[in-house]
């Protein structure tokens, strides 16, 4: 499944990212667009050399939906051109650059990583092999222009919107292509790579965070009012809207089930056992503690702060 060109239109083209974020093309007129880099550079290299062959266009722009490692990390592919991300977060990431994401921070931070691993004989999952191997090696930059709310690309007839929307951190954007009803809503979804049993949860969301937030199951709401058929999620393969309904009926549900039951006292393990929750998430059980766990912990201290 590593760099499968999954050509959702004409003018789209989604390379499907085994343990690393999509990377997106889409032409215009003018030239070419991509969102997001994933980590690796032999890969973002190809996949700009390919369109520009297959499309016959130059890259104009790329779009970085937020400001996490796996989604800018080969941006050094796209040096000579624009590089759009949102306004928000920038200023921690100018701070990053020059401390904790400095070359020699990032081969120490792995360092330190692999060592732990090491002496606590743990299995290193391979999204964070692949972390390892290009996080302290590859050349990272500020982005060329910065966006406070919204920036439209293209012209009105094939028009590409970047809208800085939060969620899943405070840089998220989506990117809404109105004339191809397609939406990439960044890591506000991550898709399951190996099977979807009608009702499916994001669980890379859930690991890669401490939990689903409330604002990022408000965005997914928004996408069932637009006019969109297909939907770009940061991590696993495009769904379309109906599978994007599916899975922000079941966030919002069990959500609400989780809030009412931390409202009313319950413990952790009580709502374990909540047979409410039954069959809620077949994909990957051995994940449903974990995630349950987590997502108790983030509404109880979202309910705490109030
Ligand atoms: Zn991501």
């Amino acid at each position: 499944m590593i760099g499968r060109y999954n050509e959702i239109r004409d003018r789209i083209v989604v390379l499907e990212n085994e343990y690393d974020s999509n990377l997106t093309c889409v032409v215009l007129e003018e030239g070419l667009v991509f969102i997001d880099t994933g980590r690796r550079i032999d890969l973002a290299a190809k996949f700009r050399e390919d369109m520009e062959k297959r499309f016959n266009r130059k890259t104009s722009h790329l779009l970085i939906t937020h400001y996490h490692f796996d989604h800018y990390g080969a941006m050094s592919v796209f040096k000579d051109v624009e590089i759009v991300a949102a306004e928000a977060g920038y200023g921690d990431f100018s701070v990053a650059l020059q401390t904790y994401l400095t070359k020699e921070n990032r081969e120490e931070t792995v360092r330190a990583w692999k060592e732990e691993v090491e002496s606590n004989n743990i299995e290193v999952a391979p999204g964070r092999l692949l972390h390892w191997e290009h996080y302290p090696k590859n050349d990272i930059f500020l982005p060329t222009k910065v966006v406070n709310h919204k920036q439209i690309l293209g012209g009105e007839n094939e028009k590409i919107i970047f809208q800085v929307t939060g969620g899943h951190s405070k840089c998220s954007a989506f990117v809404y292509i109105p004339s191809e009803e397609v939406i990439h809503v960044s890591d506000n979804l991550a898709t399951d790579p190996n099977g979807n049993d009608g009702v499916f949860l994001g669980y890379s969301i859930f690991f890669y965070r401490p939990g689903v937030c409330k604002k990022t199951i408000d965005i997914l709401e928004g996408i069932a009012e637009l006019p969109v058929t297909t939907v770009i999620p940061g991590h696993g393969p495009v769904v379309s809207k109906d599978q994007v309904i599916r899975i922000t009926q079941f966030l919002r549900k069990l959500d609400t089930i989780i809030r009412t039951s931390i409202e009313k006292k319950q413990t952790l393990g009580g709502l374990l056992a909540d047979s409410r929750l039954n069959n809620f998430y077949k994909t990957r059980p051995e994940y449903w503690t974990t995630i349950i766990e987590r997502q108790y912990n983030l509404i109880s201290e979202e309910i705490i702060k109030k």
